[in-house]
């Protein structure tokens, strides 16, 4: 897994203008620079986690094929249940692919910045 990133370029692009998201299309990764370095490394190690995940085989049996595309989509429960799964396993792909090129890090800020994300997507998940 960890040598993903060996076989393909991936560009990542630091701007105030951004927000954190993979453009797996463009083989993209925008970090907003409005944030912390500590932030911002977290935020990349989250978007690899995405990559990794959306380039594993697996992925699109796992996930509707629907959702797999990323096109604009209606907001169904699937929809909104599938968006929390990528999110969670997103930050375990991250941390299993930086462990595994023995990045040693603050895993405590590691955890808080998880948790205020995934929150964050919880309350979006729940609330209309
Ligand atoms: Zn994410």
């Amino acid at each position: 897994m960890s040598h993903l990133m060996c076989e393909e370029e991936i560009h990542v692009e630091i701007s105030p203008d951004v927000n954190n998201e993979l453009w797996i299309g463009e083989m993209l990764i925008t970090i907003n620079s409005k944030q912390t370095h500590k932030k911002r490394f977290f935020c990349l190690v989250h978007e690899i986690g995405h990559y990794t995940l959306r380039r594993k085989r697996e992925f699109k049996m796992r996930f509707p094929e629907d959702y797999v595309k990323e096109e604009k989509q209606k907001r169904t429960k699937q929809f909104v249940v599938d968006t929390l799964r990528e999110e969670v396993l997103a930050w375990e792909e991250g941390l299993n692919y930086a462990e595994g090129l023995g990045i040693d890090f603050d895993m405590d800020s590691y955890n808080r910045q998880r948790t205020a994300a995934l929150y964050k997507y919880i309350e979006w998940a729940v609330l209309k």
